[in-house]
């Protein structure tokens, strides 16, 4: 007779086509953010293949959020698979939302081909494989006859590439993802099948406005030009802001390395007349730019207002009848999963056992949802493991290895085991 583990192993190979075939059926529904097309749809797929696993499946539509409309309705799906406890719980989550396809696809990119070894189409790395893994790896330990000691539980749920409000957040608001009855949760985003990745760095959205004074455009000295006003304002980020950044380095693993310092990057700019608009001679008195930088653990979050507050400050004493106007727009503070994490020992000891090695301990550059996890539900045993090749997220012709979707699921399965298992 086998070990049990080796049973789990030998039964995700088995199921290996099950996971690539729903896999291609999440992909083919697309649930595209913005605007939040077919979270319903979706939900309710992954909701009837937990239940076919013997999972009680929960529905959670974000009441009380905006977003949440008639026309695009967020819709979470929770399957709850107890074993002779509540505890310990590991919960598996993933978005459901993928970002629009974009041009330059060689593929159908809500087609769902599989071929040469990998699922193809929107979704498939970031995160839809991801979620297959999560369901595929409790399904291995229910088929090995094995009944855990606790509990696993798995979702699917919406808007993380907007934030996740009317998801996980909206689900730890709920207390329905709390510390209360949640012990471990693992994200399966795509950051490397042999990689475990342990938070991110902090976002500062904010729009900039700079305003000025409209005046004919024969006579721009009469005037006060609110678009040059914001090209000062850029100027000085590139030359003295930027540079500042590049010098500072971070202690969190993040990859690629770049990112482990503080950047700025400039997601917009709009000022003066529409340009595809009927022209008129006037001076731009208006113009608002939106910043997203990218911050340190070490740096904080107000040393990282202040520093912008500091420049704009500068800015106006150097340039007459220069006035602007700073807004926050999003704050994410840098999360990071404590040191000694059991969810990260039992994931490390998987990777070893499946795969022979230990890429070891990343960050993200980008935010995901652990944030909420963290901050919200007040589960700080939380990282993301999964399938997928980073930088194949959001990228035309994305795909997943079917290799690391088996790989990842044996490890998923092999972590749940030592957390929660036998
Ligand atoms: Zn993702």
């Amino acid at each position: 007779m086998p070990a049990p583990t080796d049973r789990v192993l030998s039964i995700v190979d088995e199921l290996a086509h099950e996971a690539v075939a729903f896999t291609a059926d999440l992909i083919r529904i697309p649930t595209v953010n913005p605007p939040g097309e077919l979270y319903d749809e979706c939900a309710r797929v992954i909701g009837r293949q937990l239940e076919a696993f013997d999972f009680a499946v929960e529905y959670h539509a974000a009441e009380g959020r905006a977003e949440h409309t008639a026309a695009h309705p967020r819709v979470n799906v929770i399957g709850t698979r107890p074993g002779r406890h509540a505890r310990p719980l590991v919960h598996l989550n993933g978005h459901i939302d993928v970002v629009p396809a974009g041009a330059g696809w060689t593929k159908d990119p809500f087609g769902g081909e599989v071929s040469d070894g990998k699922i193809w189409g929107r979704g498939s790395c970031d995160m839809k494989a991801g979620i297959a893994a999560a369901v595929f790896a409790a399904e291995a330990i229910r088929r090995a006859g094995i009944e855990l000691n606790g509990t696993v539980e798995i979702s699917g749920t919406v808007d993380e590439e907007s934030g996740g409000f009317a998801g996980v957040a909206w689900l730890a608001q709920q207390r329905r993802l709390s510390a209360g009855r949640t012990d471990f949760a693992i994200i399966p985003e795509p950051l490397y099948v042999d990689r475990i990745c342990i938070g991110h760095r902090g976002v500062y959205w904010f729009e900039v406005e700079t305003t000025g004074r409209i005046a004919h455009g024969s006579m721009p000295f009469h005037g006060v030009n609110a678009i040059e006003h914001m090209g000062v304002v850029l100027d000085r980020i590139e030359r003295e802001l930027v540079p500042k950044l590049r010098a500072r380095t971070t202690g969190m693993p993040v990859i690629p390395v770049e990112a482990r310092h503080a950047t700025l990057n400039v997601n917009g700019i709009s000022g003066g007349q529409p340009v595809d608009g009927i022209q008129t001679p006037c001076v731009a008195d208006r113009c608002r730019a939106v910043f997203d930088r990218r911050f340190l653990a070490e740096e904080g979050f107000d040393e990282t207002k202040a520093e912008i507050v500091a420049l704009l400050e500068q800015v106006a004493r150097d340039t007459p009848g220069f006035n602007y106007s700073i807004k926050d727009l999003m704050i994410v503070h840098p999360t990071q999963t404590p040191d000694g994490s059991p969810v990260v020992s039992a994931l490390d000891r998987a990777l070893h056992r499946v795969l022979g090695r230990s890429g070891g301990l990343v960050a993200s550059p980008g935010t995901y949802d652990q944030k909420h996890f963290a901050r919200l539900a007040g589960v700080p045993h939380c990282v993301a493991y999964g399938p997928g090749i980073l930088d194949l997220a959001h990228q035309p012709d994305e795909y997943c290895n079917i290799e690391d979707l088996v790989n990842s699921t044996k490890v998923i399965a092999l972590a749940i085991l030592e957390l929660t298992g036998p």
